[in-house]
């Protein structure tokens, strides 16, 4: 239901959870936040209002990391618990990935990877993303080009965001009937389901078109179409008041 993303000097964690934050007016049911440090993943998620995640973050503090991902969720596929709540990783973790809108042919796509002996961990359409992204890094590719090969295999609307804990600095989000804005900072950049998500660091935005995938580090943001040609993407500045 509602996306951030954030690479960048600041404490990522924090410019997440503010963001989350600022999209609960959407309505939700869970929430989650996935960081990149030091090679790895750490992820908190909970089931229930944004409260109880930042009860479980005080508890038990996430390592200071540059690159995070965030996530309030709308069930429509598996109850809301802790399990179902978004990030979800591969079965390496690996990649962490949240994701808004449904998969409609996650069945298939899960049945194809459980005969695999893959262990899922949810009853979520979202998490065959999570693994099919996991498994493309892991046969060499980068993560945009991991995010493009498994985008051409999903069906019905979709906005994903995945980081690759073993590419710290980078997020990489995609969407198809769903929407997805980019934020562009000084040395740090944004992406959100809406501009809400990051409109009190930056006002500079793009808005991502049909079937595109971006991909942002703290200096660079480059937009290409489902196959990685590239795309010009238009700046815009937002100037009504939230
Ligand atoms: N279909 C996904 C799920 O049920 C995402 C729902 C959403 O947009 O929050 O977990």
């Amino acid at each position: 239901c509602g996306i951030v993303g954030y690479v960048g000097p600041q404490r990522a964690q924090d410019v997440v959870i503010d963001g989350l934050r600022r999209l609960e007016y959407r309505g939700y049911d869970s929430a989650g936040v996935a960081i990149v440090h030091g090679g790895e993943l750490a992820v908190a998620k909970r089931s229930g209002k944004l409260a109880n995640l930042e009860k479980v973050l005080a508890d038990h503090p996430l390592p200071a990391a540059h690159t995070a991902i965030g996530h309030t969720r709308w069930a429509t596929h598996g109850p809301p618990n802790d399990a179902n709540a978004h990030p979800h990783t591969g079965g390496a973790r690996r990649i962490a990935l949240v994701h808004n809108g449904i998969i409609e042919n996650f069945a298939e796509l899960r049945a194809r990877i459980e005969a695999d002996d893959h262990a899922f961990l949810s009853e979520t359409d979202t998490e065959i993303a999570a693994h099919l992204v996991e498994l493309q890094v892991q046969s060499g590719v980068d993560l945009p080009t991991a995010m493009q090969r498994v985008c051409q295999q999903l069906d019905g609307a979709f906005t994903l965001v995945a980081v690759d804990a073993e590419d710290p600095e980078r997020v990489v989000a995609a969407r198809r009937n769903s929407p997805l804005v980019v934020g562009l900072g000084d040395g740090e950049n944004f992406v959100g389901s809406d501009v809400t998500a990051f409109i009190e660091h930056t006002r500079e935005a793009l808005e991502l078109g049909q079937d595109q995938i971006v991909t942002l580090t703290r200096d660079e943001v480059t937009v290409t179409d489902f196959w990685g040609t590239p795309v010009e993407a238009t700046p815009f500045h937002v100037d009504w008041d939230l």
